[in-house]
């Protein structure tokens, strides 16, 4: 009888979406998978955490119907979401009318008239094919002042208007042309248009929590506390990961290493010099610009949230209206938006007012604040939080491999087609890397 392979042992880096995803599908491996996380919790950019009694996601807390390499991971997980929306959905007359991509669907909805419907569809495939310069250029103008000769009122009024309230949470005549039809066009790339969905209990860190659950019935090890600082490569291979636990430093031996961190933080546990310079070459393009992005005041009820900050490093105060799901705190690059307290003046507050009243709070935190964040909603804003990394929707690794045996990256930057930096980017990626790592190692 043959002697049976030997385990190959792998360690994931992070326990975000993308190790999680990795992990569970290096099923068809013999492998003995270790997680080691750097922070007390998993979850990475997904993670939540209760304050005052209010439950923070740190990042966003919506998945949408395209997201189809996560969505079933989580169902197999025993996750359940509720669905929230499909297509671009909002109220009117107390009906939900809806609206995805195709020129059928336009020509089907029912709020326009036979007319006006045809013309909304032609509409809607003009701005498909809309550049990135096309965006920068209608940053310039509002989405009112770009409907004036071009959109015919009546889909303005019953069309546009209404959408941009709900999806953008901004009047037309306040939102950038350019950030609307850039995100319109990023909803539509969605294969399955918009349907958007939310984890049922305990804000968005109950998905990496179940993940984790169902990594240990796997028999993988996700260990918390854990900060990597080294991945050991000799002879131009992987043979071990240094890391630092209760203020004990381990050594352990591995045969492969999949770094989920973001990728611009891989000087910090590898030695750049050991790496293939085509590898080193691309890496270098990705880099978390760490912008102060602020959006207050949103008070869309599809959503469910309403008040986001994107401040590094930053403290503050922030208010919360839903006791569920509430605040936005935005990792950019590793610093935290750290909420130290809930305000439970500004909790009675307008939107308007609450919105006020945090700006204020923020120009004190922050030197030179306005001059640094534009307080209108513009493309160039999103843009940039959108390319946290691995900058949109393109020019990104199309491998997980980094060309040294047994190390593999992985996250929004890596091997995940098209999407932008979004938990199913992390899932695709980690999933691919485990395919490669099966090839590689079977
Ligand atoms: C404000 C905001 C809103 C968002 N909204 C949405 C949304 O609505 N829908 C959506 O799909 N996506 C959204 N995203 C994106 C999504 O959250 C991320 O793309 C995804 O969670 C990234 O997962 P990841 O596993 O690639 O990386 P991460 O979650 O960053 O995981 C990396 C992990 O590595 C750990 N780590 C770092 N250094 C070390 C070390 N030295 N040793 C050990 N561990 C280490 C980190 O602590 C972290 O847990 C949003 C992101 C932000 C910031």
């Amino acid at each position: 009888m043959s002697e049976s392979r030997k385990a190959t042992k792998v360690i994931v880096v992070g326990a975000g979406i993308a190790g999680f995803s990795c992990a569970l599908e290096l099923k068809g491996l013999k492998a003995r998978c270790t997680i080691l996380e750097k922070e007390a919790t998993v979850g990475g950019r997904a993670r939540s955490f209760t304050e005052s009694g209010y439950v923070f996601d740190q990042g966003l807390h919506f998945f949408v119907g395209g997201f189809k390499s996560l969505i079933p991971i989580l169902e197999r997980s025993g996750i359940r979401m509720t669905v929230v929306g499909e297509g671009a959905v909002w109220l009117k007359g107390g009906e939900r009318h809806t609206i995805s991509r195709s020129i059928v669907d336009a020509a089907r909805f029912g709020l326009v008239s036979p007319t006006d419907r045809i013309t909304l569809g032609r509409l809607v495939q003009e701005n498909l094919k809309r550049t990135r310069a096309d965006f920068l250029e209608l940053d310039n103008m509002t989405f009112a002042e770009y409907a004036e000769d071009k959109i015919p009122e009546a889909i303005y009024e019953d069309f546009y208007d209404p959408l941009i309230r709900t999806v953008a949470f901004m009047k037309p005549e306040e939102v950038s042309a350019g950030q609307y039809l850039y995100s319109e066009q990023l909803r539509f790339a969605y294969e399955d248009g918009f349907q958007a969905m939310y984890p049922e209990r305990g804000g968005l860190g109950s998905v990496p929590y179940t993940l984790m659950l169902q990594a240990r019935n796997f028999a993988i090890e996700p260990k918390v506390n854990c900060n990597v600082k080294q991945v050991i490569i000799e002879d131009e291979k992987v043979v071990g990961v240094n890391y630092e636990q209760d203020g004990k430093d381990f050594n352990v031996e591995t045969d492969a290493a999949v770094i989920t961190t973001p990728v611009d933080l891989l000087p910090n546990f590898v030695d750049m010099n050991k790496l293939p310079s085509d590898f080193t070459t691309s890496v270098r393009k990705f880099s978390y610009r760490p912008s102060i992005v602020a959006y207050f005041g949103l008070s869309s009820r599809v959503l469910d949230f309403n008040v986001g900050g994107f401040v590094p490093g930053k403290k503050i105060h922030i208010v919360a209206e839903a006791k569920r799901v509430s605040g936005v705190l935005a990792p950019i690059g590793e610093s935290l938006l750290t909420v130290t307290s809930i305000d439970e003046e500004l909790l009675k507050m307008e939107n308007g007012e609450a919105t006020e009243a945090i700006l204020e709070e923020l120009k004190e935190l922050i030197p030179g604040l306005e001059s640094k964040v534009t307080w209108k909603k513009s493309w160039k804003i999103w843009r940039s939080v959108l390319s946290q990394p691995p900058g949109i929707m393109k020019d990104r690794l199309t491998t997980n491999r980094t060309g040294v045996k047994g190390l593999y990256v992985a996250g929004a930057y890596a091997n995940c087609g098209e999407y932008y930096a979004s938990m199913e980017a992390a899932s695709k990626s980690g999933i691919a890397c485990a395919q490669e790592m099966i090839q590689d190692y079977s």
